[in-house]
């Protein structure tokens, strides 16, 4: 098969011919229909989240199951699926509670092993872990689910708990910040956007964000909690860093109303960061990380793809063939695009 491979950290990734998967007993072997390129692959890329090299990353996809092993129940050959980024080993007492995306067993297309950036791809423990595709659903708006979107949508809905008219600060317009945006918009929310990309920022306008700051202009100006604070009369009551900085996540908690919630999104792989306990406990705010999200709560998003509340094909900025997968992950030595760069094989 054709995969885009990189032979070490930063090295140019190359698409080239390499062996076809195995099937797992457990799993799928899957056609690549369109694969998201995420920052998160670029961190790998990078070296910042250690994968065995050579590697071929890749995380977020939609295709169709071309095999299936002995031991696959639910799932046939020409199955249209999707899978979320973290894979639970769907035996253990948290994949049974129906929250693989903390499985300890957890396997990772694209990290802890090849990933989509080819045109087949394996997936282990396929009966917990592979999503069915409604048929009107394409693979390139698939492949937005599989990590930003569904990270996002979980981040609002179940740690945001974000109620209509409540405000959302979203810090960070990249794919997962732009997913939340919308959620949050579709919702019902008043959605406040900061990016230091004016295209981010009108990007977010467009998908429903009520205000925006630009933290490029208001980082050599007043403060960024306190200019939330007066947008929106008191701070936001759900607050979400979708970049993933120490200064984001601190801003990002600093930015909360009394009794509100901050959610971490965007990866930290430099280590532990310090937060402002001190403004945790005096407004009682509450702090939730959030990793993806479980097959089994896939459902209830699709139902509001299904019926037009949520329209995660807005959110593709580019379509790329998978031969300029390695041009996309250099772009992100930059800031953010204005959507997701999504690469299409089929369909
Ligand atoms: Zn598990
Ligand atoms: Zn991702």
């Amino acid at each position: 098969m054709l995969a885009v491979v990189y032979a070490g950290y930063g090295a140019d990734p190359v698409l080239t011919q390499v062996a076809d998967p195995d099937c797992p007993a457990d799993g799928v072997v899957v056609a690549v229909g369109a694969t998201g390129v995420c920052r998160s692959d670029w961190h790998a890329w990078k070296g910042h989240d250690p994968v065995t090299l050579p590697h071929i990353g890749g995380h977020e996809f939609a295709g169709v199951v071309v095999a299936a092993g002995p031991g696959v129940t639910g799932w046939h050959a020409g199955d249209r699926v999707t899978v979320p980024f973290a894979c639970g080993c769907g035996g253990c007492e948290h994949c049974l509670a129906g929250d693989a995306q903390v499985c300890p067993r957890q396997t990772q297309p694209g990290f802890t092993g090849p990933g989509s950036f080819a045109e087949l791809v394996a997936v282990h423990a396929a009966d917990a872990n592979l999503v069915a595709l409604p048929a009107d659903v394409d693979f390139v708006t698939a492949a937005c689910l599989g990590c930003r979107f569904a990270t996002a949508f979980r981040a609002v809905t179940a740690h945001g708990r974000v109620r209509p008219g409540d405000w959302l600060a979203v810090h960070g317009c990249g794919g997962v910040g732009l997913s939340a945006v919308m959620i949050g918009a579709s919702l019902g929310a008043r959605v406040l956007a900061v990016d230091m990309s004016a295209a981010a920022l009108a990007r977010a306008r467009v998908l429903g964000a009520e205000a925006v700051v630009d933290a490029a202009v208001d980082a050599a100006g007043p403060d960024l909690a306190a200019a939330i604070g007066e947008l929106t009369g008191g701070g936001a009551h759900v607050s979400i860093d979708a970049l993933g900085s120490p200064a984001v996540a601190a801003e990002s908690v600093r930015c909360l109303r009394r009794r509100g919630r901050h959610i971490q999104v965007g990866l930290l792989p430099g280590g532990p960061v310090p937060l402002p306990m001190d403004v945790v406990i005096a407004r009682e705010l509450e702090i939730y990380g959030s990793h993806g999200m479980a097959a089994r709560d896939y459902p209830a998003m699709m139902r509001l793809i299904a019926d037009g509340t949520l329209h995660p094909g807005r959110l593709v900025g580019e379509v790329i063939a998978l031969g300029d997968v390695g041009r996309a992950l250099a772009a992100m030595d930059g800031p953010a695009g204005a959507g997701m760069t999504v690469a299409r094989l089929a369909g």
